[in-house]
C-alpha cells in the first residue's frame, strides 16, 4: 500500500484538485505525527492510516473522511495535537477524528448485555455514519495484523470484533466486510473449530471452483444467444465463519451446505436479473424451494439479489446469484452505497457517478434520520427497526465510566443521574464531577461519549436542589427517598427524640439490668431513668426513659435490646 495507489484511485474516481491536495496534506500530517512510530508488525505506522484511507476511498466516501482516516489515530496517540489538527483541517475533519478517538475508549467486557449496549452506543456516537465507517475500516486493518499481537490481546480483540463490529457491519448492510471481519477473527476465537472446518471444506471448495469454471462459458454463451447483456460472471467463496454458523443448523453435516462456492452473475438491470434466472433454469433445472427472490423481498439489512440452486448433470448442486451493479455495491458498502445511489437518482446521474461526498457533506448530518428514510424502503421495516431499536436510543445518551463501561441514561441526564445509576452510595455522597477530565457542576448536562467521573465525600448528603435537574426516574426516586428519611430524622429529633420511653417485657434473671444498660452504653446513649415493674405481671416490665438523636439510633438500640437473653418483648413510645 502506498500513497501513489491511493492518489491513482482518487484520480480514477475523478475527485477534484482540492480533494487531492487535502489528501496529500493529511498524509503529510499523519506521516509527521507518527514519525518513528512502528506497528507491532514492525512496519512503519503510516501503513495503518494509509490502508484505512484507501478503503474509505474505495467506499467512495467524501474526501474529508479520507483525510480523517489518515488522522484517525493522531489524537489517540498525541492528544496535545488537538489544536493544531483543528487549525490545519477545520471543524468537520476534527469532529470525525474526535469521534473515532471516543469510540476507542469503549471497552468490551464480554457480557451479552454489554455487547448490545455497545452496539447501541456505537450507533449513537456515530451521529455521523462516517465515524462508524472509519472505525470499521480501522478495525479491519487491525484484525488483518492480529498475528503480531500477544495472544491475550489477540483473543480479546478477535472476540470483540466478532461480537460488536461484525454484527454492526452486517446491520449496516456491509455483508462482505462483516464476513471478512469474522473470518479474520475465527481462528483466534475458535482455533480448533477453524482448523477442522478448513480441513473438511478444502476438497469441496476446489471441486466446486473447478465446476463453476466449467459452467461459466456455458452460461455466458447462452446469455449472449438470448441477447441478455451481462457485465461479469464470477464466483464467490462463502466465508468460513458463515459456513460454521450455518453448519449448526444442519447437525454439522458439511454435505448439506450447497453454497460453499456460488456463481455470481452481474447484469445491468433488475429485468436482466429475472431474464438471466430464466436462462439459468433452461440450462440447469432448479432445486425446488431454493429460489430466493431478495429483489422483491430484500433482507432486513437491505441485501438484494436473486438466488437459485440448480442441479448440474452429475456434479451436484450449485448456487447461482444474479444482481445488478448497484446491488453489488450495496452488498459491499452497505448503507454508504445506498446513499450514493439515492443521491444519484435524485440528481438523475449516471450509474457509478462518484457522488456520495455531496450527500454526506452536510454538516451535523444526522444519519439516524437517514436510516429511517432507508428503512421505509426496506420491505420488512419491523424487523429492521427492532434490530436497531431507534426509538429507544434516540432519547438515550451513552456515557462512559472511567473504566470504560457504558452507561445509558435518558437525554439531558447529569452527573448525579450517572452517580445514582452506578450506586446509591456514590449518588448520595456525590460532591463534584469531572467530564472528560474537566470539573463540571453537578447539574451539567451529559452528552453521548462523555467520560464521567464522580468525586465523593463521605457523609455528604443529597440536596433537594438535585430534584430540580435530575432526568432519570432512578435518581429521582433514590434522592426523594433519602431526603424523606433525612426529614423524618429531623422531625423525629425535634418532636419526639427528646423523650422516649422504652418498655421491655422480660424473664428476670441475674444481670438483666446490667445487660440492658450496657446496650445503651455501647451505643453511647445515656439512660435518664430505668425501673422495673413487677406487680401483677407474668413477666416483669423494664421501663427506660431516654432520648435519641435520630430514628436510626433508636432502631439500632431496639434490635440490640431484643437480642438480650430473657427479653420477650420490646416497644417504645414518645413520652410527654
Ligand atoms: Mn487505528
Amino acid at each position: 500500500m502506498s500513497i501513489q495507489s491511493l492518489l491513482k484511485k482518487m484520480e480514477e474516481q475523478k475527485r477534484s484538485r482540492e480533494d487531492i491536495e487535502l489528501i496529500n496534506k493529511a498524509y503529510d500530517f499523519s506521516l509527521r505525527a507518527h514519525q518513528g512510530q512502528k506497528r507491532k508488525s514492525g512496519e512503519p505506522y503510516i501503513i495503518h492510516p494509509l490502508t484505512t484511507a484507501y478503503r474509505i476511498a474505495e467506499m467512495r466516501l467524501d474526501s474529508k473522511t479520507i483525510a480523517a482516516a489518515f488522522l484517525h489515530d493522531v489524537l489517540e496517540d498525541y492528544p496535545e495535537k488537538e489544536k493544531e489538527l483543528k487549525k490545519e483541517f477545520g471543524e468537520e475533519i476534527s469532529f470525525l477524528v474526535e469521534g473515532v478517538t471516543k469510540l476507542n475508549k469503549i471497552k468490551y467486557r464480554g457480557a451479552e448485555r454489554s455487547a448490545e449496549s455497545l452496539r447501541k452506543m456505537f450507533l449513537a456516537i456515530g451521529e455521523d455514519i462516517r465515524i462508524v465507517l472509519l472505525k470499521l475500516t480501522d478495525r479491519l486493518h487491525n484484525v488483518e495484523t492480529l498475528q503480531y499481537l500477544p495472544p491475550e490481546k489477540q483473543k480479546r480483540i478477535a472476540q470483540e470484533t466478532m461480537d460488536i463490529y461484525a454484527p454492526l457491519a452486517y446491520r449496516l448492510g456491509m455483508e462482505n466486510l462483516s464476513g471478512e471481519l469474522e473470518d479474520l477473527c475465527f481462528p483466534f476465537v475458535y482455533p480448533r473449530e477453524h482448523e477442522w472446518l478448513v480441513g473438511i471444506t478444502r476438497q469441496r471448495r476446489d471441486k466446486w471452483s473447478r465446476l463453476i469454471q466449467k459452467m461459466k462459458p456455458i452460461l455466458a454463451e447462452e446469455l449472449m444467444r438470448e441477447k441478455i447483456k451481462f457485465l461479469s460472471i464470477n464466483s464467490r467463496v462463502k466465508h468460513y465463519y458463515s459456513i460454521y454458523k450455518k453448519l449448526h443448523k444442519f447437525d454439522m453435516d458439511i454435505a448439506k451446505i450447497t453454497d460453499l462456492v456460488a456463481m455470481r452473475v452481474i447484469v445491468p438491470s433488475v429485468d436482466d436479473c429475472y431474464a438471466a434466472l430464466g436462462v439459468v433454469h433452461k440450462l440447469w433445472p432448479p432445486v425446488p424451494g431454493k429460489i430466493k427472490d431478495y429483489i422483491a423481498l430484500p433482507k432486513p439489512n437491505g441485501y438484494q439479489s436473486l438466488h437459485t440452486t440448480v442441479f448440474t448433470k452429475g456434479d451436484g448442486l450449485v448456487e447461482i446469484q444474479m444482481r445488478t451493479p448497484e446491488m453489488h455495491e450495496e452488498a459491499e458498502y452497505g448503507i454508504a452505497a445506498h446513499w450514493a445511489y439515492a443521491e444519484q437518482k435524485r440528481e438523475k446521474r449516471k450509474l457509478y457517478a462518484h457522488n456520495i461526498s455531496s450527500f454526506l457533506d452536510q454538516k451535523k448530518f444526522s444519519w439516524l434520520r437517514q436510516i429511517r428514510e432507508w428503512q421505509k424502503e426496506v420491505k420488512n421495516p419491523d424487523e429492521f427497526l427492532e434490530s436497531l431499536k431507534i426509538d429507544f436510543f434516540q432519547s438515550r445518551i451513552f456515557v462512559l465510566s472511567p473504566k470504560g463501561d457504558v452507561v445509558d441514561l435518558p437525554e439531558g441526564s447529569t452527573p448525579v443521574d450517572f452517580a445514582f445509576h452506578i450506586h446509591t452510595d456514590i449518588g448520595q455522597s456525590a460532591q463534584g464531577a469531572k467530564v472528560n477530565n474537566k470539573m463540571v457542576p453537578l447539574h451539567h448536562q451529559l452528552k453521548t461519549g462523555d467520560m464521567v467521573e464522580i468525586l465523593t465525600q463521605k457523609g455528604k448528603k443529597p440536596s433537594s436542589d438535585w430534584l430540580k435537574f435530575v432526568k432519570s426516574s432512578e435518581a429521582r426516586r433514590k434522592i426523594s427517598s433519602i431526603l424523606k428519611k433525612m426529614e423524618e430524622n429531623k422531625n423525629f429529633a425535634k418532636q419526639s427524640g427528646e423523650n422516649m420511653e422504652i418498655k421491655l417485657s422480660v424473664r428476670n434473671r441475674v444481670g438483666m439490668l446490667r445487660d440492658i444498660s450496657s446496650v445503651f452504653a455501647r451505643q453511647k446513649n445515656s439512660i435518664k431513668n430505668i425501673s422495673m415493674e413487677t406487680k401483677n405481671r407474668i413477666h416483669p416490665v423494664v421501663v427506660i426513659q431516654t432520648s435519641f438523636k435520630n430514628r436510626r439510633e433508636l432502631e439500632k438500640i431496639m434490635v440490640k435490646l431484643k437480642e438480650i437473653k430473657g427479653v420477650e418483648e420490646a416497644e417504645y413510645k414518645i413520652s410527654h
